[in-house]
């Protein structure tokens, strides 16, 4: 019992993640600021022509939302959930 509530709370959470590419200026703070390096910018642009993030290791991203802190435009967030074994 004991050692099943230890795995638990080890497991370790997960982020969905969701980019509003028309609100992006492309500054790429989040891309910078990261601490999973989830992100990296697109190739394509935006309606207003700035290269946009995406998640290039989504797998990776756990919902921590220090890029939803530190977007000046409020174009990014996450969703934490739990990581599937
Ligand atoms: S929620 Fe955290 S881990 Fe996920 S992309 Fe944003 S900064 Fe990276
Ligand atoms: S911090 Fe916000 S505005 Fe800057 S690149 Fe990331 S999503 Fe775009």
């Amino acid at each position: 019992m004991k050692n099943e509530t230890k795995k638990k709370v080890l497991q370790k959470s997960r982020g969905e993640l969701y980019i509003t590419r028309e609100r992006c200026k492309g500054c790429g703070i989040c891309i910078k600021f990261c601490p999973s390096g989830v992100l990296a910018f697109s190739e394509d642009f935006n309606s207003k022509g700035f290269h946009t993030p995406i998640a290039v290791k989504p797998e990776d991203c756990t919902g921590c939302n220090l890029c939803s802190l530190y977007c000046p435009d409020f174009a990014i967030f996450a969703v934490r959930g739990k990581k599937s074994k």
